[in-house]
């Protein structure tokens, strides 16, 4: 196990197979991202309103990499373990510069706990260059509550080395990411890298305490539902070795689907289900 550190001038704005990788890790190492704000800093973070600039938008959602994981190859899975990410005093949401003291964000005279959230976290795609503005089964802007500390992200590999990469973190994040931010803020990720030469699903999995989500991302929140509910029954058949219609009993009974994000220019929902169901994926990818 080493320890590898990626500074945040190492940073691009599009996954891509192309872009050289700025680091190279092995499996069981563990990899420290120090990431950008979304804006790139170009927005100065002073407490209080934000004066009026202008954005270069070409500049948004830088993502700290690639990292390229000895062995990751299409078919693989890489499975990232968020051991901790660590977030400054201040954060961006919307026309404000918002003060974060002990763990609670300070807005409209409440404390708000911080809970951490991944917005941009991915992989190089199967083919071209998607920027980190869109999510997809590579990643990307997935902007989903669950890519928090502690969480464990489950990427299709779909090109040698699997060139990760992570940005956009918001300090805390509610479901739907209604005003098209969290709360913006720069942030040093520190991730445990593992490998499975498996690939059980060919969508971004996310595998909390409590359960495993399903994510797909999709033009219309139906389309999105549709995929990842498909997704999961072919999932707990494979896994649990039942039929497609118990299959979907057995989600429909227990499994929650919920809205990650509606601002991207693809919408990304997930069905979580129950580790009580579906126990660890942990354990599956590794047997
Ligand atoms: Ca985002
Ligand atoms: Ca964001």
């Amino acid at each position: 196990m080493r320890l590898i550190k990626i500074s945040k001038e190492h940073k691009f704005y599009a996954f891509s197979s192309k872009i050289k990788p700025v680091a190279y890790a092995h499996p069981d190492d563990i990899v420290v991202f120090e990431v950008n704000d979304c804006f790139d800093g170009q927005v100065p973070f002073e407490e209080g309103e934000i004066p009026p600039i202008n954005i270069d938008k070409t500049r948004v959602n830088p993502a700290t990499g690639p990292l390229w994981i000895e062995g990751a190859k299409p078919g693989t899975t890489l499975i990232v373990r968020i051991l901790d990410i660590e977030v400054p005093k201040l954060g961006l949401i919307r026309k404000w510069i918002i003060p974060i003291r002990n763990g609670f964000v300070k807005f409209a005279n409440m404390n708000i706990p911080v809970r951490p959230v991944i917005g941009v976290i991915g992989v190089a795609p199967r083919k071209g260059t998607i920027s980190n503005k869109y999510p997809g089964d590579h990643g990307g802007n997935l902007d989903s509550p669950d890519i928090t500390v502690g969480s464990t992200v489950f990427l299709p590999v779909w090109t040698d080395g699997g060139l990760l990469g992570i940005g956009d973190v918001h300090a805390v994040q509610g479901d739907g990411e209604i005003s098209g931010q969290g709360l913006e803020v720069p942030a040093s990720v520190t991730v445990k890298i593992s490998l499975s030469s498996k690939q059980l699903l060919p969508k971004v999995v996310v595998e909390t305490s409590n359960y495993i989500s399903i994510l797909a991302s999709a033009p219309t929140l139906d389309d999105a539902c549709k995929d990842v509910i498909e997704n999961a029954v072919r999932l707990l058949q494979s896994i649990k070795n039942m039929s497609r219609d118990e299959a979907l009993a057995l989600l429909s009974i227990t499994s929650d689907l919920r809205i990650s994000q509606i601002v991207n220019p693809l919408k990304t929902v997930r069905l979580c289900i129950p580790k009580y169901v579906i126990g660890s994926l942990i354990e599956h990818i590794k047997a």
